[in-house]
């Protein structure tokens, strides 16, 4: 692995070429290792250099547009760092570790563009979990655009009465026969990118008496795709240079092949389903359940970002004569924060590593990453304001942002209340509600 993918058109080979390389690496099972590989080491020091210089700098501005920070998304296409290719390679790492690594730096960097650099991979992720080999090839770098027409895709799965509870989609497809075609109805709430993307993967129920175990993902282009539209931006708490949207479904047609795995795939599917036989077929659950430790890293970055500079302020501001690191009180809570936020990277880095190597979670080890990860991410921010005393309440400093910015990860990708269940489940074998 090169430590800086170069940019490339999204051509059918390099398509097939990044999809050999992560199929052909999933089964290369490698043992769990703290001892990271030079390529995993200069891939992390690219992408902190990228969040450092470009980044960093730019977040304060694009926190305060609320705007998509298009010309950096450009820049980290330009070095390879937005794109199916480099995703592709990022995720081929055996170790299961470069993905959360390169998370974890960039959103050190700012976590409103960093999710605007990294929303699209859900939608990604669903195309490779879900799709077939020919949709993987066709969509996925679509997703991305290229370096002089970048894209962004959003995954819509969230609606206004279905947030946590998924089974609650109301947004359906019907397959129209006479023209080969899903119609699709409905409004999708909370969308990253939503609107403003080309390729928007779109959960839907297609048979609604079989609850969520009814639900496919579809591609909506909407490049292509009429019928689908952009409802509000939602105005936010955080993550402010990411676009957040409702999207409308109105009668909006496309052809039978958009759906995700193939026609054919699903109705075998659906009908093992009627006929009460086992079907691993949750369509947005199963997207959630693999990217849960990347969103972890992501909420590591922000946590470490905070820890550091609140450590670098402690050991300069002086009250009582004296560096406020000096005082144990002060001390003691850089010290706490340090040890949250390794013990939740080694969460997130175990979770990486089972979903990689197949080895099965027995006890939701991707939800307790996460959860883990999230809430030290609210805790060391809201700590690094209390440091900062009333220089970390204003937005003269980055730390008021870093806790707006990691509250979401308390609530979106499953909420912690909801982590907790399905780790309560997972544990206890039973159906806990
Ligand atoms: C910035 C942002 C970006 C997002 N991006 C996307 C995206 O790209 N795609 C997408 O599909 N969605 C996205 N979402 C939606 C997100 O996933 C949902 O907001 C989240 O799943 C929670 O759903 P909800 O907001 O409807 O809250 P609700 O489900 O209404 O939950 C409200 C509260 O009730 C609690 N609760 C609910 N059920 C239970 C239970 N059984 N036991 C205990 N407590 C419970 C919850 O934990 C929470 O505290 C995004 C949201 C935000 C804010």
């Amino acid at each position: 692995m090169s430590a800086s993918p170069t940019a490339v058109s999204p051509t059918a080979d390099a398509a097939d070429a990044a999809v050999a390389a992560i199929t052909g690496a999933a089964n290369q099972d490698v043992t769990f290792s703290l001892a990271l590989t030079q390529d995993q080491k200069d891939i992390r020091d690219w992408v902190h250099g990228f969040a450092a210089d470009v980044v960093r700098p730019a977040a304060h501005e694009w926190d305060e547009k609320e705007q998509t920070p298009w010309p950096i998304i450009q820049e980290a296409a330009k070095i390879g760092l937005y794109g199916f290719e480099g995703l592709a390679q990022f995720f081929a790492d055996p170790t299961g570790l470069t993905l959360p690594i390169v998370n974890e730096e960039l959103f050190w960097g700012d976590a409103g563009i960093g999710m605007s650099i990294m929303g699209t991979a859900l939608a990604v992720a669903a195309i490779f979990g879900q799709g077939s080999g020919e949709q993987i090839g066709e969509w996925i770098p679509r997703c991305f655009g290229t370096v002089d027409d970048i894209k962004v895709a959003a995954f819509c799965a969230s609606e206004p009465n279905a947030g946590s509870d998924v089974s609650g989609v109301r947004t359906r497809a019907k397959y129209d026969e006479a023209t080969n075609e899903w119609i699709i109805n409905g409004q999708k709430a909370w969308a990253t990118n939503g609107g403003i993307a080309d390729v928007h993967v779109v959960i839907a129920t297609v048979d609604p008496e079989l609850g969520s175990k009814g639900h496919a993902a579809f591609v909506v282009p909407m490049s292509e795709a009429k019928g689908i539209s952009q409802g509000t931006k939602v105005s936010k708490h955080g993550l402010r240079a990411s676009h957040t949207a409702d999207v409308f479904l109105d009668d909006c047609r496309v052809p039978a092949a958009y759906v995700l795995g193939g026609k054919e795939k699903l109705d075998e599917r659906l009908a093992r389903v009627r006929e009460g036989k086992k079907s691993n077929s949750q369509a947005a659950m199963q997207t959630f359940e693999s990217s849960r430790p990347t969103v972890g890293a992501q909420a590591l970055g922000i946590a470490r970002a905070a820890y550091e500079y609140s450590l670098e302020y402690a050991k300069e501001r002086e009250q009582f004569g004296r560096k406020i690191i000096e005082n144990q009180a002060v001390a003691f809570t850089l010290a706490r924060m340090k040890l949250e936020i390794d013990a939740a990277r080694l969460l997130v880095w175990r979770a990486s590593w089972m979903g990689r190597n197949s080895v099965k979670f027995e006890n939701a080890e991707g939800s307790m990453s996460k959860l883990k990860a999230g809430e030290v991410a609210v805790w060391v921010t809201e700590r690094a304001i209390q440091i900062l005393g009333g220089n970390g309440y204003t937005r003269e400093f980055p730390v008021e942002r870093w806790h707006r910015d990691a509250k979401i990860y308390d609530i979106f990708e499953g909420t912690a209340e909801i982590q907790q269940l399905v780790i309560a489940r997972a544990i206890s074998g039973m159906y806990i509600k």
